[in-house]
């Protein structure tokens, strides 16, 4: 069967501590098993300069190489994909700059039908949702949450839903907008203040809601238009992918006009939307209606 047809965009979205690198690692432990091409991607700023770029998580002492891209400039990501590669596994994610045109690039890979699986924060350190995170919640992908427990004290066994940015004495440290900034990882804004604050995972109970936040940022829930890539920046393989994803799907709905009613039975609610499209609301309200009274 052709990865087309097993077409799948997962997201693996939580808080710190919550296991989302061995998630990765379990993933890509199953793929390297069944010998399934795939590769990990992570923005070159989620690794420390003296790091070997990898998927690895604390929890665990397995490491899977990656390759890096420019997290200013995500259409780097395009020389990284091979038409071979069945999987794309990315990880901190979250750590991408808004402005780097990732969600074009993500729409692209999707619309190939090629598989994704994200890693990613939910929230940044101000309990705000990072773009990454609802866009994958607006894409309808598989997502799955995961929390750590409370580092707030040693009796708190609380779920980690938040990551709180504190200093060194242990005071709360004053939110400065939307950084990215969060996790175990340098992001742009906090190498200024680097080795002199940490993140602890948090419970509801014991994050600080009351810690200045920046004026600059609203804080609202927002995804940035996906900028396109232009179609001939594109690599040839994918946009011959996307073609056969389209060409594929007109078949299915060009073959159910000959057998309606078990394709209906088969997949009921894509050919019910493909139907709408065609034939407009009422008619298809009354085959739907034909077909329940038989
Ligand atoms: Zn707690």
């Amino acid at each position: 069967m052709s990865i087309i047809d097993n077409f799948s965009f997962n997201a693996n979205l939580g808080g710190m501590a919550g296991g989302k690198g061995l998630i990765g690692l379990y993933i890509a432990g199953k793929l390297k098993y069944a010998r399934i091409p795939f590769k990990v991607l992570r923005p070159d700023n989620s690794v420390r300069n003296n790091e070997k770029p990898g998927l690895s998580s604390r929890m665990s002492s397995h490491f899977f190489e990656a390759e890096l891209f420019d997290t200013k400039n995500a259409s780097s990501i395009l020389s990284l994909l091979e038409p071979h590669i069945e999987l794309y596994l990315f990880e901190e994610l979250h750590m991408v700059e808004d402005t780097a045109g990732l969600f074009g690039v993500l729409d692209d890979m999707i619309d190939a039908r090629l598989s994704l699986n994200i890693l990613a924060l939910t929230n940044d350190t101000g309990a705000r949702i990072f773009p990454i995170a609802a866009y994958c919640l607006s894409r309808g992908a598989n997502i799955k949450q995961h929390y750590g427990v409370c580092q707030h004290s040693d009796l708190c066994r609380g779920k980690a839903v938040y990551s709180q940015l504190i200093a060194k004495d242990g005071t709360v440290v004053e939110d400065s907008g939307p950084i990215i900034a969060s996790g175990d990882v340098l992001g742009s804004e906090e190498k200024k203040i680097e080795g002199e604050v940490d993140y602890q995972p948090r419970c509801r109970g014991h994050f600080n809601f009351e810690m200045p936040r920046s004026s600059t940022y609203q804080g609202g829930i927002f995804i940035p238009d996906p900028k396109r890539i232009p179609r001939e920046q594109l690599p040839s393989w994918l946009l011959n992918r996307q073609k056969l994803v389209r060409e594929r799907l007109d078949e299915r709905i060009k073959n159910s006009h000959h057998h309606k009613d078990s394709f209906f039975a088969e997949y009921p609610s894509s050919h019910l939307i493909a139907e709408l499209r065609q034939r407009g609301r009422h008619k298809v309200k009354t085959y739907i209606q034909g077909i329940r009274r038989r």
